[in-house]
């Protein structure tokens, strides 16, 4: 894992659409971009079959990528044998630092605290926010994202914490928050809430940013009515059977959430932008066992996820040209990445060693992501600080045991020799 100095890399921005913020309010560079792997349980079909977990979550920052299984000698006749098993694949035994890991326990709510909980007062200071969801069919990105009634996804979440915000807000401001739902599809833009089967254009100009000709704004008021919005939109969504999973959605689902704001007292105006991304599958076209339509469909998804991933890291290196321009998804999305905008990346995977190709590509597209955070010394020394330090706590627990378990065989030992003392007395008065 490499990283990049911490630094004004995401704003050397030149030649974008400004976002609204650029009137003044500060900002930290180094927060733009936040990086948290979501970790799912394993499902029915990895329990029952053969299963290696193969991501071991350390703690909230750390996990490590196919720990080494623990090493347990082989006895016959109390003589410790050769390791039968050289033959076998080494383990990676990769650290990798998040700025979030959230496990197998974690709840959609535990998630949108440690994700999109914070950038609701970024872009009420006026960012434009976007959250994306990576990672292959069945990772959980859609679990994340919507969820079930019972556990509403981190979409709901965010927009219940909007309109508690902006309650808050009211005595000075006014608000009106229009939302889109959009899918990007083999490289066309399609509404989700008004379907039809012509594409819709990108526009883009310097006053009101990227647009998207003729899509459909829906006013809401609550958090509730959002989830009637999302429920009608992902009904239409692009979804086709393949190998890899039954429901694999192809496209990327884009819900972006206009929040208007005029201030009472100047009347200034500002809108910003919020957009939630849950991606179409990472996985590799030939992963499905595609052909024809489909194989299409997965060489466009990889592309714009490639060029997603490149723009990310061209930010980050604070390069002067940033390639939006190489897919629909990074043209849609050009004044909600980088500059004056918050990133979160949430990359979603699964513990089992069944789609461990999946989990590592998936960890190294979160770890060139994290980049933008951490130095190269930093990220490295980070981990390894934290791996010695784990070492360190492991072997004193370690030593404890002894300690305990030699005090344990010392008290049985005594134990024994008292009851045999007992043993003794008592045949003594058996003999009385
Ligand atoms: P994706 O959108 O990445 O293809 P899904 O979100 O549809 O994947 O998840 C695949 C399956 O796993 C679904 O049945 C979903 O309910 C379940 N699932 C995913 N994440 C979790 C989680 N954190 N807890 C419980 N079930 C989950
Ligand atoms: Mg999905």
């Amino acid at each position: 894992m490499v990283g990049l100095q911490k630094g004004p890399g995401l704003g050397a921005k030149k030649g974008s659409v400004a976002a609204p913020s650029k009137t003044g309010s500060t900002q930290n560079m180094s927060a733009n971009i936040k990086v948290v792997v979501r970790v799912r349980p394993l499902n029915m079909k990895e329990m029952q079959s053969y299963n290696r977990i193969v991501v071991d979550v350390v703690d909230d920052k750390m996990l490590v990528f196919d720990p080494k299984e623990e090493t347990r000698p082989l006895f016959y006749q109390g003589v410790q044998q050769p390791n039968k098993n050289f033959l076998k694949r080494a383990n990676k035994e990769l650290k990798f630092v998040f700025d979030d890991v959230c496990g197998q326990e974690a709840s959609n709510q535990d998630v949108f605290e440690t994700t999109t909980k914070e950038i609701i007062s970024s872009l009420m200071e006026g960012y434009n926010c976007s959250v994306f969801a990576y990672g292959a069919t069945g990772a959980g990105k859609t679990f994340t994202m919507i969820g079930t009634q019972e556990n509403p996804g981190i979409t709901y979440l965010t927009m219940e914490h909007l309109f508690y915000t902006i309650y808050s807000f009211k005595k000075d401001r006014d608000f009106d928050i229009g939302v889109s739902y959009i899918e990007v599809y083999n490289e066309n833009v399609y509404d989700l809430l008004k379907p039809s089967s012509t594409p819709l254009q990108l526009r883009e100009d310097s006053k009101n940013g990227v647009m998207v000709a003729g899509l459909s704004l829906h006013s809401i008021k609550t958090a509730r009515e959002l989830l009637n919005v999302l429920e009608d939109g992902n009904k239409n969504r692009t979804q086709h059977p393949t190998d890899a999973n039954a429901e694999s959605s192809r496209s990327h689902a884009v819900f972006q959430v206009y929040v208007k704001m005029r201030y009472k007292i100047s009347s200034q105006l500002r809108m910003v932008k919020l957009s939630m991304i849950d991606l179409a599958g990472s996985e590799r076209a030939s992963a499905s066992g595609c052909k024809g339509d489909r194989f299409k469909e997965g060489a466009n998804i990889n592309k714009s996820l490639l060029s997603l991933g490149n723009c990310i890291n061209k930010l980050a290196d604070g390069s002067n040209y940033i390639p939006y321009r190489d897919s629909k998804l990074t043209r849609l999305l050009k004044d909600s990445l980088g500059g004056n905008c918050k990133t979160v990346m949430i990359a979603n995977v699964s513990p089992s060693n069944i789609t461990y190709e999946d989990t590592y590509n998936t960890l190294k597209y979160a770890a060139r992501a994290n980049k933008i955070q951490l130095s190269i010394k930093k990220n490295i020394v980070d981990g390894d600080i934290r791996a010695s330090q784990y070492v360190k706590i492991n072997e004193e627990l370690k030593k404890k045991i002894k300690e305990l378990e030699a005090k344990l065989s010392l008290s049985s030992l005594k134990t024994v020799k008292e009851s045999d003392g007992v043993k003794e007395k008592c045949k003594l008065i058996d003999l009385y």
